[in-house]
């Protein structure tokens, strides 16, 4: 049974001497057997966040936003995997805003996937489509394209091994309020499912954990996880409220138990 996941991505909020506090607040309010949890702030609260977590809750996990796709070099300002080592377990990496800000290519994304597994972190894949691909009907080409661009040369095993999981962020949805609806996100699930499939991913298609990213909030969650195909959330804006965390943690461990993940 594929476990449930919800990370949050602080994005560029926080600081280093208040993201501990909000960390244990959100690890106090979110106690759920059954679902794994994951907070991404930005990296200079990494360290603050680690040691909150380690006194509070040592269950949530501390990821990082983003990784380099080199190990180490004269790359100013930037981050490579390996220095992540003792301050975090889990990377995002191609989010919608980084292809957007930074240009990151799928090329470059899948060497960060690659990187991240080298370093032993478990990298969240996000992928989707904006707003134009959606309403010509070529959201699920443009995800498939991502895929293919991002994880056509990985090494599946070392992928499984290394705990991949993807997020399906429609670009549209992301900070907008505006989020897909359950169908259409376990519709994409399922396609990137079957891409990954023709990908020659064979059984680990089916195991592999799908999120779904953009405006998640304790009121629609119920809405997305009751899609089977959807295995969790990356939240973004509501990941800073806990009230919000507490209500969307809550239904991802209805889900856990529904799954057998956690007892009833
Ligand atoms: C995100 O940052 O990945 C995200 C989905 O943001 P939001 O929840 O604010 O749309």
């Amino acid at each position: 049974m594929r476990e449930v996941v919800i990370a949050a991505n602080w994005k560029m909020h926080t600081t280093p001497g208040d993201a501990g506090s909000l960390a244990r607040t959100i690890a106090a309010r979110t106690r759920e057997a059954g679902v794994t949890r994951v907070i991404c702030p930005p990296f200079v609260c990494l360290a603050a966040v680690r040691d909150a977590l380690a006194e509070s809750d040592p269950e949530v996990a501390v990821g990082a936003q983003n990784i380099h796709h080199e190990v180490a070099g004269a790359y100013t300002g930037e981050v490579a995997a390996p220095m992540l080592d003792g301050l975090a377990t889990w990377v995002i990496v191609g989010h919608s805003e980084r292809r957007r800000d930074a240009g990151e290519t799928d090329a470059v994304i899948g060497r960060k996937v690659d990187r991240a597994l080298d370093a032993g972190l478990r990298p969240i894949l996000c992928v989707g489509e904006q707003l134009a691909d959606r309403e010509d009907g070529r959201a699920t080409d443009i995800v498939d394209k991502q895929l293919r661009g991002c994880l056509g040369e990985a090494d599946l095993a070392r992928a499984r091994d290394g705990g991949l999981v993807i997020a399906y962020e429609p670009v549209w949805a992301i900070g907008t309020g505006r989020n897909a609806t359950g169908f259409d996100a376990a519709a994409m699930a399922d396609a990137i499912r079957s891409s990954l499939d023709a990908m020659g991913w064979g059984d680990l298609a089916p195991s592999l954990p799908i999120l779904y990213g953009g405006s998640v909030s304790s009121t629609n969650i119920a809405e997305i996880l009751a899609e089977p195909s959807i295995d969790g959330a990356l939240v973004g804006g509501a990941s800073l409220k806990p009230d919000e965390m507490a209500g969307i943690v809550a239904r991802a461990g209805i889900t856990a138990r529904a799954r057998g993940l956690a007892p009833d």
